[in-house]
Order: structure tokens, then sequence, then C-alpha cells
């Protein structure tokens, strides 16, 4: 059976897989609160059932907070890789309820000028997503009786309250959850229509320090110019952190980072990158990072530290001429490659001490640290499902960055030791967690598609 078959499925059913979305969305799954507990549980009962209904062992699995669903397929003889598929099934809450056009919870399709939207909240975060993957199974089903290769669905309902549950049950559930590559469909389409696998995620680490100087705070007029003003020597701390190339200067900083490949470069330049409209949008007109970067190095595969905050003295009404007695900073840093998040506190710190003038000390306070996510394209699922992409939509798909953290790409590393695909067909302007959010009806239709074209050439792949 051809995948030409199981495409003209997908194309045949859109109409019943669009229907089947609708019902999805309209159970309420807000996972922070508590008020809608008993809609998290019956969005998973959902899901359970039309899992059963393709051929999985599908269950419910209890957690301290909202279920698990994990379901497999595994027939007697199964040949080619073992997928376990990633998606959530909660939603963000929907306030301010007055911005949405309609009930977020009776979703509908709708014509504009853009094109055909289906508008709903979760429908594309995640429900969507993760539904596009279901009906690929569902059309591959239709056509050949089975699916495709061992599967593992792995549905969570607290990604978008912090996740309590995921990595104790990925290390209690390990050896079940294992597969050869994870696919997860909770991304976008680069600029709105290139396909994109994210395979770098920036890492993260805060620090907060406080700089203290005299025992109290002075007056200027009796101590000005002869006591240490803690504002001064924070400010020039801060401002040594970076020197005039824009190169962060703490000892081994750099230490981890890896240089970008020349292939993935030239990927990066095919992508046309509108760094002026990017800036542009918020006000700005010239890139300021490491002066040798383009823009899309800067924000995908280069490490940062950035001041998120700095206080001290009196910031009141009026004025008073008060020398302080500390003065604070929260300032993070974004992490690439294998830079580790605790040497370079370790290091930041050594060099904040190392700064300090006589009569000062300073106290640190550790805010989070991840490290980054870094993908090995060269497992061969990456190549073919890049191919598969760029066969579907038509356009050269790219290995992508991403700027902020996705953690569970991380954690299917760290928990499963497993490489992660994060592939998905989101666009900008979806509004996710916004009122009005909306997916493309292309996005579902070409997603769904993408997927099967994905399974097929990762099944021929290991034959
Ligand atoms: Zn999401």
């Amino acid at each position: 059976m051809s995948l030409d078959a199981v495409l003209a499925k997908i194309d045949e059913a859109l109409p019943d897989a669009t229907a089947r979305l609708l019902d999805l969305l309209r159970i309420p799954s807000i996972s922070t609160d508590p008020a809608f507990k008993a809609d998290c549980d019956r969005a998973a009962d959902w899901l359970v059932d039309d899992l059963i209904s393709l051929g999985f062992d599908a269950s419910k699995r209890p957690t301290p907070g909202h279920p698990m669903v994990v379901a497999h397929y595994n027939p007697d003889g199964a040949t080619g890789p073992h997928l376990l598929f990633y998606g959530h099934y909660d939603v963000q809450p929907v306030d301010p309820l007055n911005l949405w056009d309609r009930d977020p919870f009776d979703p509908q399709i709708e014509d504009t000028p853009a094109g055909r939207v289906i508008r709903g909240r979760g429908a594309s975060d995640d429900k969507g997503q993760l539904m596009t993957f279901l009906e690929a199974c569902r059309a591959w089903k239709a056509k050949h009786g089975t699916l495709p290769c061992r599967l593992t669905i792995f549905l969570e309902g607290e990604e978008e309250s912090g996740s309590p549950s995921l990595i104790p049950f990925m290390e209690e559930n390990a050896d079940e959850l294992r597969a050869d590559v994870a696919l997860i469909c909770d991304t976008g389409l680069f600029e709105s229509k290139t396909p994109a696998i994210v395979t770098m995620l920036r890492g993260l680490l805060g620090e907060e320090l406080t700089i203290h100087g005299p025992s109290k705070d002075l007056h200027s007029g009796m101590y000005g110019g002869v006591a240490r003003n803690p504002i001064r020597v924070l400010s020039r701390i801060i401002a040594g952190l970076h020197d005039e190339n824009g190169r962060i200067t703490v000892p081994g900083f750099y230490d981890g980072v890896p240089e970008l490949s020349d292939e993935m470069r030239a990927q990066w330049q095919g992508l046309a990158f509108d760094h002026a409209r990017f800036l542009g949008d918020v006000g700005l007109s010239v890139p300021a990072g490491e002066v040798d970067r383009t823009p899309l190095e800067m924000i995908w595969s280069r490490p940062t530290c950035e001041v998120n905050g700095i206080w001290g003295g009196y910031t009141g009404d009026g004025f008073k001429t008060v020398l302080p007695a500390e003065a604070h900073a929260k300032i993070s840093f974004r992490l690439v490659g294998r830079q580790d998040p605790f040497a370079i506190r370790a290091a930041f710190r050594a060099y904040v001490q190392a700064n300090l003038p006589a009569d000062c000390t300073v106290e640190f306070k550790g805010h989070g640290n991840s490290p980054a996510g870094q993908m090995s394209v060269s497992h061969p699922a990456f190549e073919a499902s890049r191919a598969a992409l760029t066969d579907e939509w038509g356009v050269a798909a790219a290995y992508v960055g991403c700027g902020g953290s996705i953690p569970i790409a991380g954690y299917f590393k760290t928990y499963l030791d497993m490489d992660a695909m994060l592939i998905g067909f989101g666009k900008d302007d979806d509004q996710i967690h916004s009122p009005n959010e909306k997916y493309d009806l292309e996005s579902f239709h070409k997603g769904i598609r993408s997927w099967a074209r994905i399974l097929d050439r990762l099944t021929k792949q290991a034959k």
C-alpha cells in the first residue's frame, strides 16, 4: 500500500478529523485551575478511548496532579523503529474572557482573509497539534489495517501548569516509556511558512546578587566622596560583564559553546530571516549582540548574559540624597551547547568577588538553572523527517534553534536517554495562551500529512 493512498485518505477524512478535534476542544481542560479537574480527567478519557479505537493499548495513569495518558502499539513481529509521541491535552486559562470573540470552549471553523481557521482554546496549543499525529495514525490504519511501527503515545495534562508530575512519572516508568526517538508536536513553522525541526534549545541560569557597603544608609552631604557606594560598585561590575565586541567576559564562560557547522549556517542563511522586521516590531533597528554573529545565531546558538532588574537607594517620588548600604541586581544567562550551569554560576560568583573593592561584601541567591538542549541531528531519523517535511510543504525544511526553553525535550534526554524531534505546525499568529486562539486548517491538514510522510520515511529507512 503506497503513501499516496494514506495521503488521499487524510484528504478525504479531513472533515471527520476536524469534527473530532472540535469535540476534544469542547472539553475545558484548564490544568492550573482546580475547578476544571474533572474536565482534565474527561479529556484524558476522551484520548484513551480514541487511542483504543486506533488499536492502542491505552490507559489513563494517575499522578498526584492530572493523569497521564500512555498508550502502546507493539504488534508481534513489529519491525522498524520504536517511536514515542508526546503532546499535552491541558490548556491555558481563558481570561480575559471579554476579549474573546466567541466562547473559547465552543470552537468553530471560521473563514478569515488569511484562510480557514479552527478557533478555540487549545486549537493550536496543543490539542490541534497532538491530534495531527493521531489522525495520521488513523489514516494509516484505515489503509494498511495496522499502524506503521511500534509506537508509544505519552500525553500530559499539566504542561500549562509547570508539569509537576512529569519528571517523577518519567523516572518511575522509564523502562516503559523509553523508545528510539521522541516526537514532540508543540512548536511551530519558522516565520509561519518554513517547516522546521527544533534541534537547539537554550538553557537558563538565574542569579541574584546584593552588594553590601556601609553598615547603614548614609547622607551624601556627610559621607559622599569618602564612603563606598554599593550602587556604583554594582554598576561597574555589571558594565564589565561584556566587552566592546559584545562578548561575555566571565572567565571560562564560552567553555562548551559549539561552533555552528557550515551546513547549519548555510541552512540558516537560506531562511532569509528578516531581522529588520523582527527588531522593528519592538522599536529597535540595530542588533546589539556579538559583533561577528548574525541575528539568528544570537538568538539560537549563542549564550547571553542579561540584566533583568537592578535596584537600590531611593527610587520614590521626590529626591533623597541617600548613599545606600546595599545594591541589588537580577542577572540571567541563556546557555547553549554543553555549557555547564553550575560551572558558570561558580565562575560568575568568582568574577564578582574578584571585582569587589575594599569594605564591600556580596551575597548571592541562585535562581533556576537548566542546561541547553542539543539534539544529535546525526541520528538518521532527523534527516528522514526533514526530507518528509520538505516533500509536504514544498519548501526546504530547516533545523532551527529556539531562544527560549522547552524543558520537555531535555527531560527525554536526561531521564530516558532519547533524542527528541520537535516538529510542529503552529503559526506565529495562533495567539496561543491569548484570547481568540486559532489553528489554521492548513496547519492541521498538512500537519497530519506531514506525520504520515515522516512515519513512511522512518519505517522505510529501518528496512
Ligand atoms: Zn504547548
